[in-house]
């Protein structure tokens, strides 16, 4: 089980205030979106829940467990950014498991997690390969599987599709919703497109200069939009 709650969550960055008191709560397995213009704060929203940023105050829990003074290896969280480099010099099967041998999980066990990732991402054919012998949807794939290895309760993604060009990012957003079928994970999937939001998501989070505008299932954004810059963004017609 995981249920990720922020409360009231405001980040400084040298005195000009980027996030503006953020409320928010991602019940378990649920798949959420956040959506908002270049510069909004969506990364900083992820990397403050991933414990790779302090928050300037607020509170993160994970299953009302207080997590803000928790490092980011310890949060049960794995993470995926849009730009994914993998290890040039070491094969799928080692980009994969390279978390899990810093961790010193033995050979036999990283073999077996390593494995079923492949599986569920069809990699299995293509351990052996480096990067550089890879399309793009495999590449991205690999960063995935680096993040599935390591069992996470939730997963966070930060427009990891931006890279790939548009018919790679509609088969990926196909393998990403079944990825969660399948893992029964919690997702949280940072994006600036709209469409990605309105197909993907359970419940889509608006953000605007730091501050939430509306959270709401697609159907209710669209729908009912809060205001005109949520059915500017969504798409909506009123
Ligand atoms: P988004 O991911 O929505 O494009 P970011 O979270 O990257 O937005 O950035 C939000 C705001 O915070 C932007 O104005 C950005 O310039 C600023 N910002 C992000 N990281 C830093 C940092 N390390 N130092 C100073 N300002 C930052
Ligand atoms: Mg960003």
């Amino acid at each position: 089980m995981a249920t990720l709650q922020l409360n009231n969550i405001v980040k400084d960055f040298g005195g000009t205030q980027v996030i503006k008191g953020v409320d928010l709560e991602v019940k378990d397995r649920e798949f959420v979106v956040f959506v908002g213009p270049s510069g909004c704060g969506k990364s900083t929203l992820m990397r403050m829940i991933a414990g790779l940023e302090s928050t300037t105050s607020g509170d993160i829990s994970i299953d009302g467990e207080r997590i803000n003074d928790v490092g980011p290896a310890d949060r049960g969280l794995a993470m995926v950014f849009q730009s994914y480099a993998l290890y040039p010099h070491m094969t799928v099967e080692d980009n994969m498991g390279f978390s899990l041998r810093l961790a010193k999980v033995t050979q036999a066990e990283r073999r077996e997690k390593v494995l079923a990732a492949a599986r569920i991402l069809q990699l299995e054919e293509l351990l052996d390969r480096k990067p550089r012998a890879l399309s793009g949807g495999q590449r991205q794939r690999v960063a995935i599987g680096r993040a599935i290895v390591r069992n996470p309760s939730i997963f966070l993604f930060d427009e990891p599709l931006s890279n790939l060009d548009a018919a790679l990012r509609v088969q990926m957003r196909i393998e990403l919703a079944r990825l969660h079928e399948e893992l029964d994970a919690t997702m949280i999937y940072v994006t600036h497109d709209q469409i990605e939001a309105m197909t993907m998501a359970d419940k889509i989070v608006v953000l605007q200069g730091g501050v939430v505008e509306q959270i709401g299932s697609p159907m209710e954004l669209y729908h009912h939009p809060r205001n005109r810059f949520v059915a500017g963004f969504i798409g909506s017609p009123k």
